[in-house]
């Protein structure tokens, strides 16, 4: 249930709200916008929403149908901004994160970093756990990968995302990375979420293989409620009939999403595409669609990567696609990282 108060509701009035709702059994998340407090209610059963709706200042109450509720628009109707940082995520810049499929050793993980943060990523992919389909592909370095990674993203100046598979690793990946990053095949690894829900850094859900956006965002709420307020979302392509790329690239979850929540979304066209040469378009596309950042993957050797070489960009394909987002994002009212940062030593 979202209770919106009146735009002159009285701290006293909102704070009578409140306590009835949590003698209705109600845990209450309030939501202070510009004019007017939010309050969402969450709880078991159905409480009578024609009680609250009598109570001083109360505007109007509603009962929403969507099963989640701290991710759905509605409770907060202005947009999230998710801080890395300094680094604003869900404002008017297009944040554009990009780096290798996983961290092989220290040449490809410095070098790959040096070509992205040139071009204009803000921040570092990279995994050190990799989830892969068949247990006898390359897992990942494990820490000496978050390690790696670390000292790339810290010596380019760049911040850090990485996969977190399990719990276990969380405590781990907490003193390396900038951004849990949840993979498509964990979405719905409820205990994970949970978990996350009290890490004090974000956490960036990536939409399941099958997954539909209501199931996504009930996803998302599993760390919202645990009291993680910082999630952004991340449409990476989900599996359809279509055999002619890897995934089929859903880019109109973009304005979905933007629509029924407020939680910042960015897209990977990388995992999207399956292909180098349609992972351009399709982050033309994501950007052009509304997308608050990317997630591309960029290796400094392509045909050479031990995870996903076939879609990672050469470095000079990446500074070619940050050049046209130049041209995309103002377009449509967004900035993005201006100038590539001034070159030092790349050729
Ligand atoms: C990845 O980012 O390398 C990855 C494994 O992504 P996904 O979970 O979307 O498959
Ligand atoms: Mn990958």
């Amino acid at each position: 249930m979202v209770v919106v108060m009146q735009e002159r509701a009285t701290e006293e009035q909102i704070a009578q709200v409140v306590a009835r709702l949590v003698e209705m059994g109600m845990d209450v998340h309030r939501s202070t916008g510009v004019e007017r407090t939010v309050l969402g209610a969450v709880g078991q059963g159905l409480p009578d929403a024609g009680l609250i709706e009598m109570l001083d200042g109360v505007h109007e109450v509603l009962r929403i149908s969507s099963p989640y509720k701290l991710a759905s628009r509605t409770f907060k109707p202005e947009g999230t901004v998710v801080m890395i940082g300094d680094i604003r995520l869900g404002g008017d810049e297009v944040i554009v994160m990009a780096g290798p499929c996983s961290a092989e050793n220290e040449k490809q993980v410095g070098t790959t970093a040096a070509a992205v943060r040139r071009a204009g990523a803000k921040i570092l992919r990279g995994g050190a756990f990799k989830p892969r389909s068949s247990p006898y592909s390359f897992q990942g370095l494990g820490e000496e990968g978050l390690r790696l990674l670390r000292d790339a993203s810290r010596a380019e100046n760049l911040k850090l995302i990485t996969e977190v598979m399990d719990l276990s690793q969380i405590e781990l990946i907490d003193r390396y990375a900038d951004i849990f990053q949840v993979g498509a095949r964990n979405m719905q690894n409820f205990t994970l979420l949970r978990e996350l829900g009290h890490v004090r850094k974000p956490v960036l859900l990536k939409r399941g293989i099958s997954a539909t956006i209501e199931e996504w965002l009930l996803s998302a709420e599993y760390v919202l409620s645990g009291g993680n307020t910082d999630v952004i979302l991340c449409e990476r392509g989900i599996r359809t009939f279509e055999t002619a790329t890897r995934n089929t690239f859903d880019i109109s979850a973009i304005p979905v999403v933007r629509k029924l929540s407020h939680l910042p979304i960015v897209a990977d066209p990388s995992h999207g595409a399956g292909r180098r040469d349609m992972v351009v378009p399709m982050a033309r596309a994501a950007v052009a669609a509304g997308a608050d950042g990317l997630i591309i993957e960029v290796h400094c050797d392509p045909d050479h990567a031990l995870s996903d070489g076939a879609q990672s960009l050469f470095p000079s394909q990446f500074d070619r696609l940050m050049a046209e987002l130049r041209i995309i994002a103002p377009a449509i009212g967004r900035s993005i990282c201006l100038e590539p940062v001034a070159r030092r030593g790349w050729s």
